[in-house]
């Protein structure tokens, strides 16, 4: 099988195909790495972009340049539209208006497409709701809740007012309590001096959560210690509550006992269900795989698909058959993605050489999630952490793992400047973000 021209075509160059990708540096594998994005971009950092923290380039990397001096490796820009499996081809169309070839050809297909958020099968709520998955979502969110404030300002109505200055956050997972956690800084703390005709501070941020406490992946100790952060924050915690309905004009929200109530907002955050990129229900539909209910495919414990020992699927989009045959949902988090892809490198280089190779074992290294300013939550390992502590560990540990020397020094320093001014250097309304 060993060949200089074995040919390994990487899609997706976020978290797990990155790590693919590395990992066959050096090996005698010819890499194409398709994307429908000429960078990578840094998911866990979005919501600052959002909240006008961060700009867009201090999380983001062109794919490209990453890649640059790996000299086994071509970046394509390109969507990946189909696969036959049989034939080994994934076919391809062309984005932006750059031309692409129709159909690459493939010894090895690693798919590494991740998620998008899901609506509970109400795609309409998709009109209403903001998010915070890429970039230009996070571009657009910032936009909206920026104007918020300004509609706020300029409104000579005090029920618009209070609609405009309703904060609404649906999903009380990590993603939703930083954005909760967000806007309140924002409202409490950066904008407070800002505006003339409203005070701010008197922003409703509303987190609505399903379950009976947010942060259901951590310990209840620190869920419970994130809540008390929240509080602090101006942010109203509301647990047992399902959001049944979006409009534009607000939400309405079910308690546990039936009953509902509608609150009037203008800007609703979406940070609950995901689903998983198409690309999996295609692979699973191809080879004959399961797929859940949130689209993922499953696929056996060394990450390829049933019947297919060289098609690999990882990330956001897959579940992993476990040795008893189920298949066992890993957390949706950037750290299963990378190992995965590290593990996928191995295993192919493995082959090659014809070499056994182990099947995947994820490795947890912990939970973070930061609230606000030095307000953080950690369990690693068991070790809780809160606070400043924990805070701290969330710095460096995204820091850590953000792509580019320049960027970790860009971000270090805004955050730096921002914890002694209070300030947030990207508070731009762009155009595409009007306020509904
Ligand atoms: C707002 C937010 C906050 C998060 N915070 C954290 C956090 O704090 N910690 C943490 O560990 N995880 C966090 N996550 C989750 C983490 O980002 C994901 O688990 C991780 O990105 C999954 O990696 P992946 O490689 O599966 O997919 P992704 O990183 O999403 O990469 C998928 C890539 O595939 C490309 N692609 C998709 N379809 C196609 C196609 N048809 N053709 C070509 N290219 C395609 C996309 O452009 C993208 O580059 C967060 C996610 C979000 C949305």
């Amino acid at each position: 099988m060993e060949s200089p021209s074995h040919r390994v075509v990487v899609v997706g160059g976020g978290f797990g195909g990155l790590r693919v990708v590395a990992g066959l540096s050096g090996a005698p594998v010819e890499v194409t790495l398709v994307d429908r994005r000429n960078f990578h971009l840094f998911q866990p950092l979005t919501y600052q972009v959002a909240t006008g923290a961060l700009s867009p380039g201090e999380i983001t990397y062109p794919l490209r340049a990453i890649f640059k001096r790996q000299r086994n490796v071509r970046v394509l820009l390109a969507e990946v539209r189909d696969f036959d499996l049989d034939a080994r081809v994934v076919r391809l169309g062309s984005v932006s208006g750059v031309p692409a070839p129709e159909e690459l050809r493939y010894d090895s297909l690693v798919v590494a497409g991740g998620s998008a958020y899901s609506y509970f099968g109400h795609d309409d709520w998709r009109a209403y709701g903001i998010e915070v998955k890429s970039i230009e979502s996070a571009l657009a969110a910032r936009g909206r809740l920026l104007a918020a404030f300004e509609a706020a300002e300029a409104t000579p109505h005090a029920d618009d007012r209070d609609a405009w200055l309703t904060f609404v956050v649906v999903g009380g997972g990590p993603t939703g309590v930083e954005m909760a956690g967000q806007i309140g800084e924002l409202a409490l703390d950066t904008l407070r001096r800002d505006f003339r005709n409203v005070d701010p501070r008197s922003a409703r941020i509303l987190l609505v959560e399903a379950a009976d406490r947010v942060l259901t992946t951590f310990p209840p100790s620190l869920s419970a210690k994130a809540e008390r952060s929240l509080r602090g924050l101006g942010v109203t915690v509301l647990t047992g509550r399902t959001v049944v309905g979006i409009d534009d004009g607000g939400v309405v929200l079910a308690g546990g006992d039936g009953t509902t109530e509608r609150v009037g907002s203008r800007v609703v955050i979406w940070a609950a269900g995901v689903t998983a990129s198409s690309l999996a229900g295609r692979l699973g539909e191809l080879a004959g795989a399961e797929r859940d209910r949130a689209g993922r495919v499953t696929v056996e414990p060394d990450l390829t698909l049933p019947g297919h020992a060289e098609v690999y699927a990882i990330g956001d989009m897959v579940r992993v058959r476990d040795p008893t045959g189920d298949g066992r949902l890993l957390p949706g988090v950037a750290p299963v993605a990378m190992q995965q892809g590290r593990h996928v490198a191995s295993a192919i280089r493995a082959r090659l050489a014809d070499r056994p190779h182990q099947p995947f074992r994820y490795r947890d290294k912990g939970n973070l999630a930061t609230i606000g300013r030095a307000a953080a939550v950690a369990d690693i390992h068991g070790l809780k952490l809160s606070g400043f502590l924990a805070w701290m560990t969330w710095l460096l540990v995204h820091l850590w793992y953000l792509i580019g020397f320049q960027n970790r020094v860009l971000v270090l320093i805004r955050w730096s400047v921002s914890f002694l001014t209070h300030g947030r250097g990207a508070r731009l309304i762009g155009s595409g973000s009007e306020p509904r």
